[in-house]
């Protein structure tokens, strides 16, 4: 906002950007900013700074509050950014699965294939999966000829069909062909379940890294930006916002839908519980999907020991919104909500929840540092 006096343009407002949400989006956006002499204030609606990558410290161990955390990309500019601020473990995540009792390595990989069918070699699994997929003709259609045709039927029904039916709600025959192609299919030995360049944990946890981004910034928590709208846009020229789209306009084209997740977490007197940070449970009699054991994110070796058991659930509005439903019917919606934040000329929408996209945190902060280049481009 501005004013003039005597024919001088003056600022009135007293910052340049107001940043509704702390999460990465608003984190990177502000380091930015303020390191072009921007002045940034932060208003979080919870009681603490982070969004969905904020720790807690139980027990000397650091706890993902908001579900497993892993960081990994293959874009440099990337991981030379977020290195600038705090140094990455060389955590690689190898979860396995447990169907009934029965270990299996993740992702689908030659010592799956080995356990499955007690094969040795690529040739041969690459057999076996020739054989079950045989029935499967022309482009799968769904998320179960998919995964059928890429690892057999086998792997779909004991590691595949349970996990992804829980997680997602619905018959794998109802869901994406999209989705299952998210995870790596390899004919090596090789646990890694990212194919991506670089990852890792940050030493000290990812708060350090929030801390490193908002250095500078004003900071206000258990401020809701919706409930103050007037008073708290009067304070900035420019307002970034990284809540939802939807709620942002009221709802006025009705509410976008996520799957939700509910977590259970106990500390548990053993050193070592589960001997990998990563459990996904593949049946669908299970209730949780997945037991996650924190220390192991960082070689700990501390006496005790903190499990998180997640559960898939159904998202109604209030609930915290963890994954977008990028179907059809949703995407339409977004798409309306889209055409007026075009509109808004000095508010910039982004993130997981402005921009209704599963991002992984690398996208979020490419996406960050692009719209803070935009911006200054224009400034
Ligand atoms: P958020 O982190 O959601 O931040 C938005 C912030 O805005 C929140 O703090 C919120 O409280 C605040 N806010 C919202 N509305 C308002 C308001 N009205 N007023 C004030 N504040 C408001 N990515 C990976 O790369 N690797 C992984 O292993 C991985 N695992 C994941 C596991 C789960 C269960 C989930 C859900 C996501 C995972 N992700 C992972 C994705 C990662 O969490 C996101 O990419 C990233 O955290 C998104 O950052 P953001 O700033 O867009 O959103
Ligand atoms: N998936 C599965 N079994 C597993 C792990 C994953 O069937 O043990 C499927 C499931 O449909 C899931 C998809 O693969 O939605 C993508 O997995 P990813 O781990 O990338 O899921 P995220 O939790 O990151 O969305």
């Amino acid at each position: 906002m501005y004013f003039f006096t005597k024919g001088v343009k003056r600022k009135l407002s007293k910052y340049d950007y107001l940043i509704v949400g702390s999460g990465l989006f608003g984190a990177v956006f502000a380091q930015q900013m303020t390191a072009s002499g921007k002045t940034c204030l932060v208003v979080e609606k919870r009681d603490h700074l982070g969004g969905n990558i904020y720790c807690r410290n139980v027990e000397g161990i650091t706890v993902h509050e908001y579900g497993a955390h892993i960081f990994h990309t293959s874009d440099k500019k990337v991981w030379d950014y977020v290195n600038q601020f705090v140094a990455f473990n060389h955590y690689i995540n190898s979860p396995i699965a447990n169907y009934k009792g029965e270990i299996y390595n993740l992702p689908f990989n030659m010592n799956t294939f080995s356990k499955m069918w007690g094969i040795k070699t690529p040739a041969e699994a690459k057999a076996k999966i020739e054989e079950q997929k045989a029935q499967i003709t022309g482009e799968p259609k769904n998320l179960e000829e998919q995964a059928i045709s890429l690892v057999g039927r086998d792997i779909y029904q004991k590691l595949i069909k349970g996990y992804t039916e829980k997680q997602w709600g619905r018959d794998c025959k109802e869901l994406p062909a999209f989705i299952i192609k998210r995870l790596p299919v390899r004919y090596t030995y090789d646990n890694n379940y990212f194919n991506d360049r670089y990852q890792g944990i940050p030493e000290g946890g990812y708060n350090l890294l929030t801390e490193q981004l908002l250095k500078g910034c004003d900071i206000r928590l258990n401020v809701d930006f919706l409930q103050e709208k007037e008073p708290l846009s009067s304070l900035a020229d420019k307002i970034v916002y990284t809540g939802t789209i939807d709620s942002y306009f009221d709802y006025q084209f009705g509410a976008l839908e996520y799957r939700s997740v509910r977590f259970e977490s106990e500390v548990l007197n053993e050193e070592n519980h589960q001997g990998v940070a990563v459990v996904n449970y593949t049946d669908r009699e299970t209730p949780y999907t997945r037991v996650i054991e924190h220390k192991h994110f960082e070689f700990g070796t501390q006496p005790k020991t903190v499990v998180t058991k997640e559960y898939s659930a159904d998202w109604k509005l209030g609930d915290e919104p963890y994954y977008p439903v990028n179907d059809e019917k949703n995407q339409q919606v977004y798409a309306q909500y889209a055409a007026l934040a075009a509109k808004e000329p000095d508010v910039i929408f982004g993130g997981r929840l402005a921009e209704y996209k599963y991002y992984d945190m690398d996208k979020v902060i490419a996406s960050a540092l692009r719209a803070a280049e935009k911006e200054l481009a224009v400034r």
